[in-house]
Formats: structure tokens, sequence, C-alpha cells
């Protein structure tokens, strides 16, 4: 490993992601993945610190007809958040209870939504990297954590799942830390390549190429990856400073 400050070529996240799929095969991947735990700010819609107002959800790109194809093959979803406004005094319930209704209603209903309300100093169970969230949200959905994929954006994300025994993709964001990157068990560029990544290792997509589900995607320049091309990222680079594993 390199402990230098870098930019990250996108590509190099690409290559990682297909660097993960290659290592562990979709035959590695252990029996079926029954539902999908998402996280929501950084990952469903862009982050807005503290946010109680419903007119500052932007879902991010694709997220609603990531969340459709998820749904379309019978995947049960949920919501877990972390929403330290709340133990910190800067939000109310109510009205974290509002922004994830009009995230609801941009992206289509989830089968259970998790709030973790504590500040970290309160030291729960269920603030992510703790496993309380998708432990909540797999025993609502009558699941096994082990049944469960949660996708998120950050580190905690991937230790919440982690913790629970339940798979994770990271989609990471410009301020995703790289180490968070690095350590990641299964790296997504976009929250639509990391549905693909799912409905695959799920054996639900329908020929398991992201070329045949996503006939619109260019290649990335010459020689691309003959397993398919993954969408382009909405920002040319993701930039991030640190520590890369090649
Ligand atoms: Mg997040
Ligand atoms: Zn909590």
């Amino acid at each position: 490993m390199a402990a230098t400050s870098v930019v990250i070529p996108w590509a190099a996240v690409a290559h990682r992601v297909r660097g993960t799929l290659a290592y562990r095969g979709v035959a590695a991947w252990p029996p079926p993945v029954r539902a999908v735990l998402l996280d929501r700010d950084g990952t469903l819609v862009h982050d807005v610190p503290y946010n109680g107002d419903p007119e500052l959800v932007r879902p991010v790109d694709d997220a609603a007809r990531a969340l459709a194809r998820l749904r379309a093959v019978g995947l049960r979803l949920g919501l877990v958040t972390n929403q330290s406004g709340i133990g910190r005094g800067r939000l109310t319930p109510a009205a974290v209870a509002a922004v994830n209704a009009r995230v609801e209603s941009a992206l289509g209903p989830f089968e259970t939504v998790q709030v973790c309300p504590h500040a970290p100093e309160e030291g729960c169970a269920c603030r992510k990297p703790g496993p309380g969230l998708v432990l909540r949200a797999a025993a609502a959905l009558g699941v096994a954590p082990h049944e469960c994929v949660v996708v998120g954006d950050i580190g905690a994300d991937v230790g919440a799942a982690l913790a629970a025994g339940a798979h994770v993709v990271l989609v990471p964001t410009p301020v995703t830390r790289p180490q968070e990157v690095a350590t990641a068990p299964v790296v997504a560029p976009t929250l639509l390549n990391a549905v693909e990544i799912v409905l695959r290792l799920a054996g639900r997509a329908a020929h398991g190429r992201f070329a045949e589900a996503h006939p619109a995607a260019a290649p990335r320049g010459a020689g691309a990856d003959p397993s398919g091309p993954l969408a382009p990222p909405a920002a040319g680079t993701l930039a991030l400073a640190g520590e890369v594993r090649t």
C-alpha cells in the first residue's frame, strides 16, 4: 500500500470494482440476497448536513431508476440512516420524518425506515458503524442479516453491514475517505452500478453483464474491459486524497 496523497482517476475505481468481482467471483457470494438496505444522505440523496427541510431533498442521479430495478425483481428495500442532528438538538424527529417522507415520494416506498437519532457520545448500538440499524431493518423485513446488502457512501455504512453480518457495496462520493474506499469489500462508482452488482451477485440480472444491462453506456477509452462498460461518473474524476490500494 502506498500512503501518498493522490488523485484517483475514475478508472481506478472501476478497476477496483472489476478486480473485486473477479477475486470474489459470483459463486463466492453466499446465498440469496433478499433485501437491500440503503443509506440516505450521500447515497440516495445529496447530503445536506442536518437537513430538516423536505424542499432540500435532491436525489442522486438515477436513484429512482436504480431502486425501481431492485423492486422489479422482488428485492425488499429498507432505509437505514444516522440522524444525529436529533440527539444534538439540531433536528426534531418530525423534521427527519418529513425529509424521509419526501425521499419516499421521490424514490418510492421503503418497507422499513430505521433511524438512529442518537449523538455519537450517547454510545448507542444503532448508530452506524454499529450493527443496530441493519439488524432492526432485517428483523422488520423478516430476513436474515446475511440476506441483506447494505449500500452506503462511507466507512460507517461498511462497518455497520459487516458488524451485522450483511453484505455491503460502497458508492464513494468526493468526501468518502480513501481508506474507506480501500477497505470496502465491494466498491461501485455509482448507485446504478451498485444496483447492477447487487442484481448480478443475487443472480437476478438478465445476463449478468454490465454491457447488456447498460447498452447506452459508453466504454471507457480504448481497450475497455470486455466484461462491459460502467456508466461514466457525473464528474470526470473522483478526487480523493490519501491511500490507494492497487
Ligand atoms: Mg451517507
Ligand atoms: Zn442510535
